[in-house]
């Protein structure tokens, strides 16, 4: 199939793309370059991921599911940032020629980007072994963004939803079993936790995702905040996925295991009440599952006081047992 009949393949599925109005890109798919405006008083948050068949994605992943991750990992970005998606930017490198895969590619991802309200601004194709690259815009009020940095000792360290699932569906995978159904959609159609990161907006002291697994991310926030943390993995909330695993277990796979996506995020400790009123709001779970302190590291406790040791380490690329992430 030409390149041009590719773009155009989808830019159908994505409707007439961007149109004068819409949000932040007033010239989208046709020219050399988009256009986008910002308003007085807002910031870009801005951000990229790659995904690649046989790193990130395996061949049980429909062409439906790769395109809704492929976005949701970035909206999962802007997600923590507290920002608004805005636009898109999609690099789709594509093995051969397949237009029913490339229709169902596109659907599942402007499916997400319709939910969300993120435009499709434009891209770039090219052949080769199947990987995709988008570029995320999103809009944030000038100096509220939620960073890593800003947590304070005695701040309250909260997460969103269940952790580990994700992890769950791929070890199933892995083993050769059937994976968990709500595992199996935690790891191919993740949902980014739009609406609370801009919900905690003025509320957070730090603010992530948890791509790499929750003690990982939250490793992150505690070095660019420059404090450390004590979690009581006993708080940790589970899922009827893990009925059948030892409580041991469980912790270690949502201590540790990757692409969960969900926000692990900071606040003042009498804000306790705000987040309760917030998971009202919002119907997402969020779980205070222990407190920033001044002595650098992280301690993960047992009720009864005793040391639990995960056993893991945040997944990373370029590291002797990568081999997800
Ligand atoms: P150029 O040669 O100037 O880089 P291209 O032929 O790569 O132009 O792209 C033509 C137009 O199609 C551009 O507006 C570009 O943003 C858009 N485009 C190319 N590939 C994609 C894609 N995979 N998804 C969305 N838009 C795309
Ligand atoms: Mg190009």
């Amino acid at each position: 199939m030409p390149e041009f009949d590719l773009i155009n393949r989808i830019a159908r599925v994505f409707g007439t793309s961007a149109r004068p109005g819409d949000p932040g890109c007033v010239l989208g798919i046709g020219d050399d370059a988009a256009l986008v405006e910002l308003e007085d008083g807002w910031q870009l948050a801005v951000c990229v991921d790659t995904l690649v068949e046989g790193v990130h994605f395996g061949p049980d992943a429909t062409a439906g599911a790769v395109g809704h991750k492929s976005l949701a990992v970035n909206l999962s970005d802007l997600a923590a940032m507290g920002a608004d998606p805005a636009w898109f930017l999609l690099a789709l490198t594509l093995p051969g020629d397949d237009p029913d895969w490339v229709d169902a590619f596109a659907g599942g991802m402007a499916g997400l980007a319709g939910d969300t309200g993120i435009v499709l601004a434009g891209g770039d194709t090219t052949s080769g072994p199947l990987g995709i690259t988008v570029t995320a815009a999103g809009r944030v009020p000038r100096g509220q963004a939620l960073t890593r940095a800003g947590a304070k000792p005695g701040d309250l360290v909260y997460v969103s939803g269940v952790t580990g699932r994700a992890a769950l569906a791929l070890r199933a995978l892995q083993a050769g079993e059937t994976p968990d159904r709500e595992a199996l959609a935690a790891l191919h159609t993740p949902t980014p936790r739009l609406a609370l990161g801009r919900a905690l907006r003025g509320i957070a002291s730090a603010c992530i995702d948890i791509s790499d697994g929750l003690a990982a991310d939250l490793g992150h926030i505690l070095e660019c905040s420059d404090v450390g943390a004590c979690l009581e993995v006993e708080r940790l909330p589970s899922a009827s996925c893990f009925d059948e695993m030892p409580n041991e277990s469980r912790w270690s796979l949502q201590l540790g295991g990757g692409d969960d996506y969900e926000l692990c995020f900071t606040v003042a400790a009498d804000q306790a009440p705000t987040l309760d009123a917030l998971q009202e709001r919002l119907g997402i779970l969020l779980t205070r599952i222990g407190s920033i302190r001044r002595e650098p590291g992280l301690t993960v406790l047992r009720r009864n006081g005793k040391v639990f040791d995960p056993g893991i380490e945040g997944y990373q690329h370029f590291s002797p047992s990568a081999g997800g992430g």
